[in-house]
């Protein structure tokens, strides 16, 4: 693992101090020293500082995993459900209080594995929400099993011989279920985290953002250095309109790009349900 410059540490700490972003923070963190997770919740701090979202109109809903715990370290409302069910969880917050800021975080094994049937759905519907997937490509709140997205050949506690199924990638499954924003971030880059994720709330309908965000106690072969390696920004000239270009981006293992690879304007799953529900108000 590369450690940051002294320098980089004293500009990050003079950006904290200056940040508004105490607001809304709750209890204190509780993950390992490192963990790829603080780089998101602090992507999020500063979205709502940037956004000025009222406590009392936001709520984060989280899956189970060490991502999970995300709704206690937030000043907001929060909920942190059952395995694999945060999505649904969410869209039914959103559909009986549209105006709330509805935020779901999970892992690769809440988001792809056990939550994987909800996923398209809530992206093909356009639900107005964003859901931010932190991949570590490994459960690690149970101590280092291989997940949907561990590369072939990883080792761990589940796979002795090494991994023999091929990874999913949540960036081009986002693309193919229809979601109207796509991004892809790298907990080491916590200025684009923050954009990015600032970027997806202001979104109107179904926003992801695939955030590689490594797990340094469990996950020896998926890590900063490994990810930093593969690391590029999306070619300048990529046009966000156009989602097979996307998806083709996304497929890209070497380079791993980042950025928004994709954004469309259309109704909203909450739009529909408001004209279903004027329609049912119009006298006979
Ligand atoms: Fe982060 Fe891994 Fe520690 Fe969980 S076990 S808090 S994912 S470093
Ligand atoms: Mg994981």
């Amino acid at each position: 693992m590369s450690f940051l410059s002294k320098q980089t540490v004293l500009d990050e700490l003079k950006k904290a101090k200056a940040s508004k972003i105490k607001e809304w923070r709750d209890n204190l963190p509780t993950w390992c020293p490192g963990c790829g997770h603080f780089t998101g919740l602090h992507g999020l701090y500063e979205a709502a500082e940037r956004l000025k979202i009222p406590s009392k109109d936001f709520v984060v809903v989280s899956g189970i995993g060490c991502s999970g715990r995300f709704p206690f370290f937030i000043k907001g409302f929060g909920l942190h459900g059952l395995h694999g069910r945060a999505i649904p969880i969410a869209t039914g917050i959103k559909i009986a209080n549209p105006d709330l800021t509805v935020v779901v975080v999970g892992g690769d094994g809440d988001g792809v594995g056990i939550g994987g049937g909800h996923f398209p759905h809530a992206a093909r519907s356009n639900f107005n929400l964003t859901y931010i997937l932190l991949d570590n490509s490994i459960y690690g709140l149970t101590k280092g099993q291989i997940s949907p997205t561990s590369p072939m050949g990883m080792k761990s506690g589940t796979s002795p011989y090494g991994n023999i199924a091929r990874p999913l990638n949540p960036t081009t499954l986002s693309l193919a279920y229809g979601a109207t924003f796509v991004a892809r971030t790298f907990s080491r880059e916590r200025d684009m985290v923050s954009e990015l994720i600032t970027k997806a709330i202001q979104h109107k309908g179904f926003s992801f953002i695939h955030d590689l965000s490594p797990c340094v106690v469990f996950n020896k072969d998926v890590t900063y250095d490994s990810w930093n390696a593969a690391a590029a920004k999306l070619p300048e000239e990529h046009d966000i309109l156009d989602r097979s270009r996307a998806m083709s981006l996304a497929e890209s293992t070497d380079p791993i790009y980042q950025g928004l690879f994709f954004r469309e304007e259309v109704p909203t799953f909450d739009d529909h349900v408001q004209k279903v529900k004027d329609g049912l108000n119009q006298p006979a």
